[in-house]
């Protein structure tokens, strides 16, 4: 499989003629489901690939990596994550959920709370939503912009555009001080979901996952779309992409997102640090002095 081509395909990097319309949530790059199994295979190659990466990102200690994770709900966001970073050393990954804002994060501006939780160098850090639901969420429930307590001649109808142009400069920040910043929007179809909805409500073991409020959710579908559309339009770029993963078949949404991060991975050109003369000699003698015990 060629997977250059497979990525490039779901990568947006520019977002002037983004249109979310043009992608199918149930596209499979035309792998039938007879290749389910060859795909597996290839997402276990993937997250084994990843893991070695990893190895090298903390030995260098020179780069970080941000994931971040969008999505409607039950478009597979946390099974994702847990079936990708299923390989990779858990001591050099952070994963952070980003709820509703408590009182004291509302007493912030909304970068606050997403910032203290970006990694660090030598590590990768994983947004199950973020800073984006400032332009989601937010955008949908007008009513919640008003809890933010923003002074009143700040709100006015430019302010989207406005977050969109802080979140540029945000990610440019992050990614020229050396942290990779990589964008998921996990595209699932309204049929879909309606489906793992019935799913969750069928099955016992589902049962908790289920929540009214999801429902109420998928009322504004059509207004998170709108919304979806307008946010990776106006933030998709070269040096913090989107990839909007087709989300339909959960097999294929992780093959995509594992190929993406080997590959923002790889962009780095990540080497283990070289050991100095000076050091090398230590090494030797430390060698002799284990010997001489
Ligand atoms: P899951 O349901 O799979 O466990 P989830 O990410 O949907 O995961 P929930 O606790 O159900 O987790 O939902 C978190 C909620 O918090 C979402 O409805 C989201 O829109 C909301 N949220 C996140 N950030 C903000 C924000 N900045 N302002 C308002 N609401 C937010
Ligand atoms: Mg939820």
């Amino acid at each position: 499989m060629k997977i250059d081509k497979m990525l490039k395909r779901y990568r947006v990097e520019h977002g002037k003629h983004f249109r979310l319309k043009d992608y199918d949530p149930a596209d499979t790059h035309g792998l039938g489901s007879e290749l389910k199994e060859a795909a597996k295979e290839q997402l276990g190659e993937g997250v084994k690939e990843m893991a070695r990466l990893q190895d090298i990102l903390a030995a260098q200690d020179r780069w970080g990596l941000l994931l971040v994770f969008q999505a409607m709900d039950a478009a597979g966001k946390d099974g994702t994550i847990k079936h990708v970073m299923s390989g990779v050393n858990p001591q050099g990954v952070e994963v952070t959920s980003f709820k509703a804002p408590s009182a004291e994060e509302l007493r912030h501006g909304y970068l606050w709370r997403c910032m203290k939780c970006v990694p660090g160098r030598g590590r990768i850090g994983i947004f199950n939503r973020s800073y984006y639901e400032e332009v989601l969420v937010v955008r949908v429930h007008p009513e919640l912009l008003e809890s933010q307590k923003l002074p009143k001649v700040l709100v006015t109808k430019h302010i989207w555009e406005e977050r969109f142009e802080d979140i540029n400069h945000f990610e440019r920040y992050l990614t020229r001080n050396g942290i990779a910043v990589v964008k998921f929007f996990l595209h699932v179809s309204k049929k879909e979901q309606k489906r793992r909805f019935l799913e969750r409500l069928d099955t016992p073991e589902k049962n908790w996952k289920f929540s009214a409020f999801d429902l109420k959710e998928r009322q504004c579908w059509d207004q998170y779309q709108e919304a979806y559309q307008d946010m990776i339009e106006h933030t998709a770029s070269e040096y913090a992409p989107w990839y909007v993963v087709p989300a339909d078949n959960k097999w294929f949404t992780r093959l995509v997102v594992a190929e993406a991060v080997v590959e923002a991975l790889k962009g780095m050109n990540l080497k283990y640090p070289k050991v100095s003369g000076e050091a090398q000699a230590a090494l030797k003698e430390a060698r002799q002095q284990l010997e001489n015990e």
